[in-house]
């Protein structure tokens, strides 16, 4: 029988540690959350190898490795107002949700939003929503932070409209479906934004009203 409890902490040394996660808060929820409750049983001896996993519908859960990075260039500092697009699974979200004050997470596949209510329902300040997340949530902006887990052509406009001033959008972007740039977007004032480029990266496309 696989020794998952030892497989997550190496997880922690070998794949976050090591490759620049230092981030406390960060390190924490990562050493807490079992990522083997956010994929299919068949998968669960794989939970902690350091690549996505195929979930249903044709998604993935995204690299723990990955998680860890678009969560730690958030900056949170604890009990911020998140919103995630992508709900996936559920496990970013279950990051985002250990350390911040509440998470909102939209997922476009009905079937995936049903799975993550149940999966999620031991998190009292995560609210998923099945819709369009390029669109954001009217109903819980303004954000302190913002990640889209997949990749747009652009970072949608209703996105950064909807971050608070000092607010930070973390999104894949580019045309190429292999390869994207994942940037971080800082809202520096009511009309203002400065963007940083955190490197390459690979996600499945954001699909939606402002995305592909
Ligand atoms: N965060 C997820 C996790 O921890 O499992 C990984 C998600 S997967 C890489 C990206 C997800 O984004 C997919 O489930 C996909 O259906 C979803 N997605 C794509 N476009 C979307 C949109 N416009 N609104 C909401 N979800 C979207």
């Amino acid at each position: 029988m696989v020794d998952l409890e030892r497989l997550r902490q190496n997880m922690i040394d070998a794949h976050l540690k090591a490759r620049g996660i230092h981030n406390d808060l960060v390190l924490g929820a990562m050493a807490k959350v079992r990522r083997e409750d956010f994929i299919p049983e068949k998968w669960r001896d794989m939970a902690y190898d350091d690549r996505p996993l195929p979930i249903a519908e044709g998604q993935t859960i995204s690299q723990p490795f990955m998680v860890a990075f678009m969560t730690q260039a958030l900056a949170l500092k604890g009990g911020e107002k998140v919103l995630e697009i992508g709900t996936g699974s559920g496990y970013a979200a279950a990051i985002l949700g250990e350390i911040a004050g509440e998470v909102f997470t939209i997922e476009r596949h009905q079937p995936l939003a049903t799975a993550a209510i149940k999966t999620l329902k031991p998190y009292r300040n995560i609210h998923v929503i099945h819709g369009d997340g390029t669109k954001g949530h009217k109903g819980g902006a303004p954000f302190d932070a913002i990640v889209a887990t997949a990749a747009g052509p652009r970072p949608p406009a209703t996105l950064k409209s909807q971050l608070k001033v000092g607010g930070r959008l973390v999104i894949p972007i580019g045309e190429n479906p292999f390869y994207q740039r994942l940037v971080k977007i800082t809202r520096s004032n009511q009309d203002n934004f400065f963007e940083e480029d955190l490197g390459g990266v690979a996600f499945v496309p954001l699909i939606g009203e402002e995305g592909f």
